[in-house]
């Protein structure tokens, strides 16, 4: 699968738009989706054999990166962690009765702030409980990922993340320049990465994944250059590339970063240019949005065999499981519910002390919004929306039930992002980096007429 990088569709289509990790977005969500609703409808979705994916929020970080946008608490102070850790707990026993134990856990999911925060011990109690709570698949088709920030683990660490059964990784990397590191507070060096990239091999992890983010304060082609040479020769098998959204009025964090230090946006696009080519020229397959995987991963993989979905964690596998979600501002999707807990851990403790489900809010999907949220997932996967086999899988006329949308798409296949005809909708390569822009037309929560400001640039 190609990309052609086309600088004027880009400027001209790579404004703001939703990553679609979920659509509806979680802009949608409310608060008429009550815990009472979520248990009901858990404790319905019993009825069939859908296995499980869990994943779980760690919210602390030891020190603060300046471009963070995560939702996340940087402390030194164990008591705090502690008590989260014993709310937790009590969620898990209160989520876990609502699932029959022979629903197994296909796919588990650390995620934070940063996981391996957590000391050895509190990692191994915490996967001791959950294994206690739920039933555990531990055959080799489980998807067991953990989000390692690499300043924290050293290669026993990762040995033992290992022993805990996680088979897959994903390190935080972000820039090998130390001018950047410097600048954004997060230093980690080559080495010390190349380190936990063997190591993990050794220890038996299938998959090891780098982030990355252009647009970092320092950049430029040659320097992130340099970045993608080192990154590379260490042979990650998926990359995700993330563009730096500049918002220091929205997240505190930012405003250590000095504006006159971000690259200009001609330099961004022409870094982004120069990391598709050297990526895909060494081996990667482009799956979609900012992610690259090589051949042999199981995201392209699960692109080849229809399983792969866009989910929280971007682009994921196992598309047939149900979603639980645990911890702070985590989001689950239970059929069609999607629920959040609640964004601070002083409200998220507070109600699971007092005996209830954090969940603060969410969305029931009405039909609607599945044949949207089906369109989109089909055009940001594959790249490809075939009718005939939309109508069969959903019992409609495609032509009839999107006239709109296919008429707002007609300047899109004339600017040669997309082919357009009787039979289906495909991507073509110049597309195929503008996917946001090619989905949102199937949003019907988008005021089409403005560029909306609530979220990220596509590029
Ligand atoms: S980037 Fe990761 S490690 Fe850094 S502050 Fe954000 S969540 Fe914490």
């Amino acid at each position: 699968m190609t990309v052609c990088f086309d600088t004027e569709l880009v400027s001209r289509y790579g404004g703001r738009g939703p990553r679609y990790t979920s659509y509806p977005t979680a802009l949608q969500f409310s608060e008429e989706l009550t815990a009472d609703l979520y248990r009901e409808n858990a404790l319905a979705s019993n009825a069939g054999t859908v296995p499980l994916s869990l994943y779980v929020h760690i919210p602390f970080c030891n020190t603060l990166c300046y471009y963070c946008g995560c939702n996340k608490i940087v402390t030194r102070n164990q008591a705090r962690v502690e008590r989260y850790l014993e709310m937790l707990y009590r969620e898990i026993d209160m989520q876990s009765v609502l699932f029959e134990r022979h629903r197994k856990i296909e796919q588990l999911h650390f995620g934070g702030g940063t996981p391996t925060y957590l000391s050895d011990k509190q990692l191994h109690e915490l996967m001791a409980k959950l294994r206690d709570a739920f039933t555990f698949d531990d055959s080799d088709k489980r998807e067991f990922s953990i989000e390692v920030d690499p300043r924290t683990v050293d290669r026993g660490g990762i040995r033992r993340l290992a022993e805990l059964s996680f088979n897959r990784l994903s390190l935080g990397i972000q820039d090998f320049e130390p001018v950047v590191q410097a600048a954004v507070n997060r230093i980690q060096t080559p080495d010390s990465v190349s380190a936990l990239v063997e190591t993990a091999r050794e220890a038996g992890f299938g998959s090891v994944s780098f982030d990355l983010i252009y647009g970092l304060p320092h950049q430029t082609v040659a320097s992130f250059d340099s970045t993608l040479e080192l990154v590379i020769a260490m042979r990650p098998d998926r990359l995700a590339v993330y563009n730096y959204a500049h918002l220091p009025q929205r997240f505190k964090g930012q405003r250590m970063i000095n504006d006159a230090d971000i690259p200009l946006p001609e330099v961004k696009l022409e870094i982004l240019h120069r990391t598709i080519d050297r990526l895909c020229d060494s081996g990667y397959e482009y799956i979609g949005m900012d992610h690259f995987a090589l051949p042999d991963d199981e995201l392209v993989r699960a692109r080849a065999n229809g399983t792969l979905q866009r989910n929280f964690q971007g682009y994921s596998t196992h598309r047939h499981c149900d979603l639980v979600a645990l911890g702070v501002s985590a989001i689950g999707n239970i059929g069609n519910v999607f629920a959040q807990s609640a964004v601070t851990t002083m409200e998220y403790e507070a109600l699971v002390e007092s005996g209830r489900l954090p969940l603060k809010k969410g969305l029931v999907v009405d039909h609607d919004d599945s044949l949207r949220a089906a369109a989109i997932q089909a055009l940001m996967c594959y790249d490809e929306l075939a009718f005939d086999d939309f109508n069969a899988a959903h019992d409609i006329d495609f032509a009839t039930y999107f006239a709109v949308e296919l008429e707002r798409l007609r300047p899109l296949a004339e600017d040669g992002l997309i082919q357009l005809d009787s039979s289906a909708i495909i991507i073509t390569d110049k597309g195929r980096l503008l996917l946001r822009s090619i989905a949102m037309v199937f949003d019907r929560y988008i005021d089409h007429a403005q560029n909306d400001n609530r979220f990220s640039k596509a590029i």
